[in-house]
């Protein structure tokens, strides 16, 4: 179905899944909510554990079919469906406002980090699909080729939806599997309707792409169920390690993007004005919900006062508030649950003998802009995921303990190194237990074509990009063929 935009009119999908076209379910209906606001944005269908199994059953069949056609065919439809989002980028940018109580520019940087995705998951279709290997043997044709997998779960959170749904929905349809992608259920538009309007409107093939509304009930259906061959799951530590575990005893591969308590470490050599300001925005850049978010600031103590003053001086300068507001650079923390638990994290810190220098104070959903120093580890701000706008400023004294603080932690995804001393940067990157390290820029960096994956309690060394995505979302099938039957002795 072909609408002028994307989602409206609404009434194709409004309160429906969509599987095998766009249906309803016995689960019901869940109101969408624009997280400033509290109004209501439109109602999609909770998908049950019966609409999985439908779904899948749909899938396994699809698939079939997909994986038989010419791979720059695949390609041709993913094309198609980027084109499209390139119309409609003005669209999708405001519902991602709305829906995620994202910044416009996040929003529009989002959006277009998503065309640019789909379009590399378009390219994976023609490349090599195999290559021929060395044989022991004299006449033996020996290829090492890929295969699908076969049908992909997509598990979501609401963070990012839809460039964290898209760096997993486009490359696994590329390599020839089905998808069934089950978004957060507080962000179910741009997490799963965006991009069944949009592959729909592109001519993928019924029953190849499934989105499927809902809760924990719906994503542990997903990975139990014995037709969906893989997981992709991005969220919490907590529920990655439970669906590890599931999926582990059910043998079905499972990439786990999960937490993350980033250092970020300024040197005593570093322009300290630039180094705030990058502090600043890997802290408070959607509110610090960001898996990357700069979680913990390592700070020469010789540079610390300087530092505090400047992160401060910025911190206090942000307009925080409804972000369809163009003037607004920190919007409102997801839920009622979350902004408690941001709040409680920096009391907590406080009473361990944190001192709170900027912020620290929250208007229902909205939390300003946060500094403390003096933290230590042991303190909640130094050991948490804090998934708010907050700034721990920890000081050290010597590289190697900037070193230490930054790997006493059980996560491993993101590290960061200011300083002008390349050399020096490069060491301490050297001795950091870390999935991503950038050297003079801060955490929060996502480019399509880098590995991000992360390791320890940030996830099991599955990594998004260009380079890995192939082997993430195919298997190697090892086919030789000969031109008569080999010869044995019995
Ligand atoms: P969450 O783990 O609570 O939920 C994520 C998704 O899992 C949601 O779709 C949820 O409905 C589903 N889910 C919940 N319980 C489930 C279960 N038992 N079985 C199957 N599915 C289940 O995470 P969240 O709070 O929504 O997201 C924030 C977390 O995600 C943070 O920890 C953040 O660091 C992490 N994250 C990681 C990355 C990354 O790339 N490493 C990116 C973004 C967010």
């Amino acid at each position: 179905m072909t609408f002028k935009n994307l989602l409206a009119p609404t009434s194709a999908w409004s309160g429906k899944l969509f599987s095998n076209g766009w249906r309803s379910t016995n689960a019901g209906v869940t109101d969408v909510i624009e997280k400033a606001t509290g109004a209501k944005l439109g109602e999609v269908a909770v998908a049950a554990a019966q609409d999985v199994r439908a779904a899948s059953t749909a899938a396994h069949e699809a698939q079939k079919s997909w994986a038989k056609i010419a791979a720059p065919k695949r390609g041709d439809v993913l094309r198609e469906a980027a084109r499209i989002l390139t119309d409609h980028l003005d669209e999708i940018a405001d519902q991602i406002v709305r829906e995620t109580g994202s910044i416009r520019a996040k929003a529009q940087w989002e959006s277009q980090v998503v065309a640019r995705e789909i379009v590399e998951a378009a390219n994976l279709c023609s490349l090599p699909q195999g290559v021929m290997t060395a044989s022991v043997e004299a006449g033996r044709r020996s290829i090492a080729r890929r295969v699908p997998l076969g049908v992909v779960g997509i598990i979501t959170p609401w963070n990012s939806p839809f460039i964290l749904g898209a760096r997993a929905v486009f490359p696994a349809l590329a390599m020839g599997n089905a998808v069934i992608l089950k978004p957060d259920i507080q962000t179910p538009i741009i997490g799963g309707v965006v991009f069944a309007r949009l592959l729909e409107d592109a001519g993928l093939p019924s029953g190849l792409f499934h989105a499927l509304p809902g809760g924990a009930d719906t994503g542990a259906a997903i990975v139990e169920d014995p037709l969906i061959d893989m997981i992709s799951f991005t969220g919490s530590t907590k529920v990655g390690r439970q669906i590890g575990s599931i999926a582990g005893g059910l043998l079905k591969r499972v990439s786990l993007e999960l937490g993350g308590n980033n250092p970020y470490i300024v040197l005593d050599d570093a322009d300290i004005e630039a180094a705030a300001s990058a502090g600043a925005w890997g802290a408070f850049f959607h509110q610090g919900q960001i898996c990357l978010t700069a979680g913990r600031h390592l700070v020469h103590e010789k540079v610390a006062d300087a530092y505090v003053e400047a992160l401060v001086r910025k911190a206090k300068a942000l307009v925080v508030g409804d972000p369809s507001d163009a003037k607004v650079q920190v919007g409102p923390i997801v839920n009622a649950r979350q902004a408690a638990n941001v709040e409680r994290i920096v009391s907590d810190t406080l009473a361990q003998g944190g001192q709170l220098v900027a912020g620290g104070v929250r208007d229902g959903l909205f939390f300003a802009p946060t500094v403390i120093t003096g933290v230590q580890p042991g303190m909640a701000a130094f050991d948490e995921e804090i998934f708010g706008p907050v700034a721990p400023i920890t000081t050290f004294r010597t590289d190697d303990e900037a070193i230490n603080l930054a790997n006493d932690t059980e996560y491993g995804l993101v590290a960061a190194v200011v300083s002008p001393d390349l050399a020096r940067a490069q060491r301490l990157a050297d001795g950091i237990r870390s999935g991503v390290v950038h050297i003079n820029d801060q955490t929060v960096l996502h480019g399509v074509y880098g590995p991000i994956g992360g390791v320890g309690d940030s996830g099991n060394g599955f990594a998004h990009s260009t380079l890995t995505n192939a082997d993430q979302f195919s298997e190697w099938q090892w086919l030789t063929s000969r031109d008569e039957i080999a010869a044995y002795p019995f």
